[in-house]
């Protein structure tokens, strides 16, 4: 081992991504991949950046799009996977989609083929307290991995599934109906004693709402993820299956709150929405983890009274998910800051998605070659894409209540003077792409 090889465990979006970059910079790396001598229940080969599930990296708008902004600051940073895809696309409309195989192949032939880059194939167990390092192991990090893993972080900060409650933008939420107020006035100021947003329901309302929920169509848990995981977590539309009543004492309960807006009104259930980052953007719907489909969401979810035009920054799921809660383990480098020799990155940092974990992947590589080289690599301006991103999981997030998080507009720090709400939306989006693509340009150049 030299003092410039760097280890990376996991080729998956973000491992094989963290190789390429490093390598690219001159650093050898051993990347380190369990499969196929240990399986998951998901994955179907021992290739490098296989895609679980879908074969689409999402919207490739640069311009109106949060992911399709992502994709253009990887292209910017020679990101093998968005170079892969662009190679093996398929007419998908305005997504990137691709031919998945062909996809697989080509990562791992560009990887096997980097002078720079060595595969050592099998399962890594416990975390190395020498070298530089990368866990890139992803939602299914191997059970003995995640023990050891655990361990170190105590096991409160390691979660096994995500369930996930849909997360609302707050410009969306109709304020003539929906108010802001804690449970009974809470909090010693008035920041905390106004720190959700309600939404009232009548019994006619809630009664509609409960047949929508009991009616939605659902999506099945996957073979080899068990639906015990999730007894403490229940989906909403589990809990109505339970009783007609049951979300009106659990999550939906009425009590402690007063209409603002018309306070004789008693109202017979409750909706509540806590703020889900530090610039107040995004806010999510308490206790709402459901499996329902995501077409079926948005119906039922704008049943809720002042929710009737709200845009989602993301829908609701549950899976089996293997997530730290970096908000309170991780620094801006992505390392662990009790061994700062590790880091972490790919959807086991809490993002979710193909494209955001190949974006933290690219970070991390990136980051670990500048630790090596003996330089500075600070993280992208939080006004890009992968900056919002970075910046969320490693301190933006509400850490108590962290959940996976997919990139989105809600990240970023507002631009002044652009109208908000639907009708400057176009506008605002526009301005939020070029405000990163420059900024990102900027951090690039720094580095050259
Ligand atoms: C069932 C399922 C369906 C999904 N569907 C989608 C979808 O449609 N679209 C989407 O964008 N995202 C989807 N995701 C999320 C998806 O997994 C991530 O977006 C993406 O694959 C994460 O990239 P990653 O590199 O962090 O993890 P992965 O791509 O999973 O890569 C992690 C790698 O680490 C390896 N590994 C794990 N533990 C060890 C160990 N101890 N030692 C050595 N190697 C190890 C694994 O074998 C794997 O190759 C899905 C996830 C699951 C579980």
């Amino acid at each position: 081992m030299t003092e410039h090889t760097l280890h990376i465990v996991g080729g998956g979006m973000a491992g094989s991504e963290a190789a390429w970059q490093a390598a690219n910079l001159g650093i050898k790396v051993v990347l380190h991949e369990m499969r196929p001598e240990v399986e998951t229940f998901a994955h179907q080969s021992g290739k490098f950046g296989e895609m679980v599930c879908s074969n689409s990296f999402r919207s490739d708008d640069d311009e109106q799009n949060a992911v399709g902004l992502l994709h253009w600051e990887m292209r910017a940073a020679n990101g093998l996977i968005m170079a892969t895809a662009d190679k093996h696309k398929l007419p998908a409309g305005g997504a990137l989609a691709v031919d998945r195989e062909a996809f697989a192949d080509h990562v791992t032939a560009q990887l096997e083929a980097h002078p720079n880059i060595s595969v050592d194939y099998g399962e890594i167990t416990e975390l190395p307290s020498e070298g530089m390092w990368i866990f890139a192991t992803g939602p299914l990090t191997s059970p003995a991995l995640g023990e050891a893993i655990a361990k170190e972080t105590g096991a409160d900060r390691l979660a096994f599934f995500d369930a996930i409650a849909p997360i609302v933008y707050a410009e969306s939420v109709n304020m003539d109906v929906a108010w802001l107020q804690s449970r009974y006035d809470k909090g010693e100021t008035e920041e905390e004693q106004k720190a959700y947003l309600n939404c009232p329901m009548t019994k006619d309302q809630y009664e509609a709402f409960i047949d929508a929920l009991l009616a939605a169509d659902k999506t099945e848990f996957h073979e080899g993820e068990t639906a015990k995981y999730f007894d403490g977590c229940l989906p909403i539309e589990v809990m109505a299956e339970r009783g007609r009543e049951t979300l009106r004492h659990g999550p939906m309960k009425p009590i402690g709150l007063t209409n603002a807006h018309k306070p004789e009104d008693k109202a017979y259930a409750v909706v509540q929405l806590r703020r889900d980052n530090a610039l107040g953007t995004l806010y999510n719907i308490v206790g709402f983890q459901t499996k329902m489909k995501y077409g079926a969401q948005t119906e039922v979810f704008k049943m809720i009274p002042g929710l009737e035009n709200a845009s989602f920054a993301r829908l609701g799921g549950i899976h089996r998910n293997t997530f730290l809660n970096s908000p309170t383990l991780l620094d801006d480098q992505m390392r662990l800051k009790s061994r700062p020799n590790i880091r972490f990155a790919g959807q086991v940092t809490g993002v979710e998605g193909y494209v955001e974990s190949a974006a933290m992947g690219l970070l991390a590589g990136r980051m670990a070659a500048a630790e090596l080289l003996g330089r500075d690599l600070p993280p992208p301006p939080f006004t890009t894409a992968m900056g919002a991103l970075i910046n969320h999981i490693t301190g933006g997030a509400e850490a108590k209540t962290f959940q996976p998080m997919n990139v989105n507009f809600g990240l970023f720090p507002p631009l002044d003077g652009l109208r908000g709400g639907r009708k400057g939306r176009k506008e605002r989006y526009k301005g939020y792409t070029d405000r990163a693509k420059e900024d990102f340009n900027q951090w690039l150049e720094e580095q050259s």
